[in-house]
């Protein structure tokens, strides 16, 4: 085994609890309750901006006079600098919060789970980026996914970008991990369908680079190949969003979670946060994209990927790469070979043979 490859992680650690299942949002009010009364303090809500003017479900979010609501904007993904700010901005309306509510997607989970840590920590979110530096518990936090696939409510990470260094990486710590979880597939009706489409893939993805990868471990592989089999009812079974389907790639979402947790993915993620961080493409949309030039990386992968795309009608965006300049290109090289786990996972140690600078091109111009 690489020493590249050890996770570090000898006694994984996974959400403390959950509850599943349609109308179970409503639980909320019972759990925050619960907490204010263990550690007094106001809760804060960090809820997606999708629902500022689409509150239907979450009208009733159990909200008393002191605590604090705020609209984590979906317009771009997490910066340590937005998220720094943010943590100010609670910081100086409330004491130490008694709990911290995430209600969204990906990027508002990680940005409940990075505010959490900051709190208690103290400092800036760039501190943090790394593994394993969060030295003391966070605030404790509960999420509410609201779409489903990247796997946010169950990892131990926050993805952020910290455009200083164009390092994207998260927070990776036992304490970034919920304490408890809503698993409510009533939320994610509303999902507008290529993003529902594009969130979910991110699930069979993470599983499908795990799988091919050279660092495996048996119960992240158990995980990924059930919830590769999710994916598959869910994008071949018919209607991908009927309520079954919702249930099912929630499901899906919080097993990849689990997986990658324990695990890498390989070469769609590098090249995906290539380009994220040049293109400021969203991750999800982004993996898409790459997903379309991966047929020499992931034969079989591939194939089955452009049926689900022909079976949901998606149409997945072209052209991101057309009219770049050279630096750009070069930006976008960088931006991928950066990732050296994951694509030692894929390639082996000697990745930077596979993935030359001319080749990595040669893939980004294909997009
Ligand atoms: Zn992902």
């Amino acid at each position: 085994m690489n020493n590249i490859l050890d996770t570090g992680i000898k006694n994984a650690r996974n959400v403390g609890r959950y509850i599943f299942g349609s109308g179970s949002v409503a639980e909320l009010t019972d759990l925050v309750q619960e907490r204010k009364g263990n550690t007094p303090g106001a809760a804060v809500f960090l809820v997606d901006s999708f629902f500022e003017t689409n509150m239907d479900y979450l009208e009733n979010l159990p909200l008393e006079k002191s605590d604090l609501i705020r609209y984590v904007s979906i317009d771009e993904e997490p910066t340590t600098e937005s998220i720094d700010s943010l943590v100010e901005e609670i910081a100086s309306e409330v004491v130490m919060p008694s709990v911290i509510v995430g209600i969204g997607g990906g990027i508002t989970l990680d940005t409940a789970k990075a505010v959490s840590n900051l709190l208690t920590n103290g400092g800036k979110a760039a501190d943090y980026q790394g593994w394993d530096l969060v030295r003391v518990p966070g605030v404790y936090k509960i999420g509410i996914p609201t779409l489903s696939g990247t796997g946010a409510e169950a990892t131990r990470t926050c993805v952020m970008t910290n455009k200083t260094t164009g390092l994207k990486l998260g927070m990776n710590s036992d304490y970034t991990v919920f304490d408890q979880l809503i698993l409510d597939p009533t939320l994610t009706a509303t999902v507008p369908s290529d993003q529902y489409f594009f969130s979910g893939m991110d699930a069979w993805i993470h599983c499908v680079e795990s799988l091919a990868g050279g660092y495996r471990n048996p119960i992240g592989d158990a995980f990924s190949t059930q919830a590769i089999e999710l994916c598959r009812q869910v994008f071949v079974g018919g209607e991908m969003m009927s309520d079954d389907h919702r249930a099912k790639l929630m499901v899906s979402s919080y097993l990849g979670g689990c997986a990658i947790a324990t695990s890498y993915v390989g070469v769609v993620h590098p090249f995906s946060a290539g380009l994220s961080v040049v293109l400021g493409l969203h991750h999800c949309v982004a993996n898409c994209v790459t997903m379309t030039c991966m047929e020499s990386f992931y034969p079989n992968a591939y194939e089955e990927f452009m049926l689900f795309v022909e079976k949901n009608e998606i149409n997945i965006p072209q052209g991101v790469c057309s009219g770049l300049t050279d630096e750009q290109f070069e930006d976008l090289y960088r931006a991928t070979v950066i990732h050296e786990k994951p694509l030692t996972n894929a390639l082996g140690p000697g990745f930077r043979g596979v993935l030359t600078q001319d080749k990595v091109r040669e893939i980004f111009e294909a997009m």
